[in-house]
C-alpha cells in the first residue's frame, strides 16, 4: 500500500495483562519523540469491549488520537478479526508507520497485517530513528544476535515493526493532556473468524529472585496473622512482582526465609516497593536503599518506614491491601 496521507505513527494498543505489560506505552512514548521529526501525529489503535479506560491510559501517555472500535463481539482477541480490522482501517487512514509491541501476540498479529497490507515488518526491534530521509530506521538484532540490522522500507507504506518490551521509556501519566477519540463502528461484513474460542485460563505465574524484581510487595508484622499476610501473595502476582517479609514475619513462619529483606536477608532495588505494615527498622530498610519509589501503609504516621517512603498511607495495611486486589482485578484483562 502507498502512502495515502499524513505521517501519522500508529501504535497498536495491547492492553492484555496492563498492569505487566507495558510496551504499548513503551512505544507511545517513541513515537512521540519520532513524531517531533516526522511532524506526524501519534495515533493509538483500540480494539476491544469497554475498552474506555485504556483509550484515556494513551491518550494520557502521548496519543493525540485514538481510533476505537469497541464492541462486545471483540472482547477476546480472534487473530482473523483483529487482522482485518487493521487491514481495513489502515487501508482507509493511510498511517505512515505503524509500531507494535513484540509480545506473543504482537508476533502473531503484525506480520499478518503486514502481509495484507502488502508492506514490510522488521520484527523484534530494539532501536527506531527517523534518518535525514524521513524514513523509520529500524534496528534489528540478526544472525542470532551476532549483527544489528538497520532496516528501512523505502518503497511501501505503512512502514511497520515489533518492538521488544522494555527498550524504551515509556512518559509519565499526564492527567491534564487531551486527545481525540474516533469511534469507528464495527463493520458488519467481516469474514467469520476461523478459531472459535472455547475457554482460556491464565499460565501460572513464574517467579523470579527477589533481588531481580521490578515490583516488590513487602510485609511485616502489622499485616497481624499467616493468613492475612498470604493476601500480599495474591497482590504480587496481579502486579507479577514479589514477596518480601521482615524478620518477626519469617519468624512466625508467614513466609519462607528466602523472603526476608534486610542485614540478614537480601538485598532489594525495585522499581516499586510496596511496604504494609512495617515499622522501618535500619536492619530492614539497610536492604532498601535502591528502591525507586516506595509506597508505605502503616496505622502509625510516626513509623520509620513512613518517614523515607515516597506515598505514606495512614491506613490498615489489611484493608489497602485488599482494596488494592480488587481495584487491580477490576482493571485487569487477561
Ligand atoms: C542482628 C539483627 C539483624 C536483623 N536483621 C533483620 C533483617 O534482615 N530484616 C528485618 O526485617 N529485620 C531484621 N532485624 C529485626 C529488626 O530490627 C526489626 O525488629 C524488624 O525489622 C521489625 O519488623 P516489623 O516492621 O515487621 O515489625 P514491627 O517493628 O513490630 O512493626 C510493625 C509495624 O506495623 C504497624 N502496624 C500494626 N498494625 C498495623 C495495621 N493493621 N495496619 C498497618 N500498620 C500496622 C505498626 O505501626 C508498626 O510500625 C534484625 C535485628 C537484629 C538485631
Amino acid at each position: 500500500m502507498m502512502n495515502k496521507a499524513g505521517k501519522d505513527i500508529w501504535v497498536f494498543g495491547d492492553y492484555r495483562n496492563y498492569f505487566r505489560n507495558r510496551v504499548t506505552l513503551q512505544l507511545l512514548a517513541k513515537a512521540s519523540e519520532l513524531a517531533l521529526r516526522t511532524k506526524g501525529r501519534v495515533c493509538a489503535i483500540v480494539f476491544g469491549s469497554d475498552v474506555d479506560e485504556y483509550v484515556n491510559e494513551y491518550i494520557a501517555h502521548g496519543a493525540q488520537k485514538v481510533y476505537v472500535i469497541d464492541h462486545a463481539s471483540l472482547k477476546s482477541y480472534r487473530i482473523d478479526t483483529y487482522v482485518e480490522l487493521m487491514k481495513r482501517l489502515a487501508s482507509e487512514h493511510g498511517p505512515e508507520t505503524i509500531l507494535i509491541g513484540a509480545t506473543c501476540f504482537g508476533r502473531e498479529f503484525a506480520p499478518r497485517v503486514a502481509k495484507r497490507l502488502n508492506t514490510g515488518l522488521t520484527a523484534d526491534c530494539i532501536d527506531l530513528e527517523i534518518n535525514n530521509d524521513g524514513l523509520l530506521v529500524q534496528t534489528a538484532p540478526s544472525f542470532g544476535g551476532n549483527l544489528l540490522a538497520k532496516i528501512i522500507t523505502p518503497e511501501h507504506r505503512p512502514q511497520m515493526a515489533t518492538v521488544r518490551p522494555g527498550v524504551f521509556k515509556e512518559l509519565p501519566h499526564d492527567y491534564e493532556v487531551t486527545g481525540e477519540i474516533v469511534n469507528v463502528p464495527l463493520p458488519k461484513n467481516l469474514p467469520k473468524d476461523r478459531v472459535r474460542l472455547i475457554s482460556s485460563k491464565h499460565e501460572p505465574r513464574r517467579t523470579q529472585k527477589i533481588e531481580n524484581a521490578r515490583i516488590v510487595v513487602c510485609g511485616g508484622r502489622g499485616m497481624g496473622s499467616k493468613k492475612k499476610f498470604k493476601k500480599l501473595f495474591e497482590l504480587a502476582g496481579i502486579l507479577d512482582g514479589e514477596v518480601g517479609a521482615t524478620r518477626p514475619v519469617v519468624y512466625s513462619k508467614w513466609t519462607t526465609h528466602d523472603s526476608l529483606v534486610g542485614q540478614a536477608g537480601r538485598q532489594i532495588k525495585p522499581q516499586v516497593l510496596f511496604s504494609f505494615g512495617i515499622s522501618g527498622a535500619i536492619q530492614h530498610t539497610a536492604a532498601i536503599e535502591d528502591a525507586k519509589f516506595i509506597i508505605a501503609v502503616n496505622k502509625n504516621p510516626e513509623a520509620s518506614m513512613m518517614k523515607i517512603a515516597d506515598v505514606a498511607v495512614v491506613a490498615d495495611a489489611n484493608q489497602v491491601c485488599a482494596a488494592l486486589i480488587k481495584e487491580l482485578k477490576k482493571r485487569i484483562r487477561r
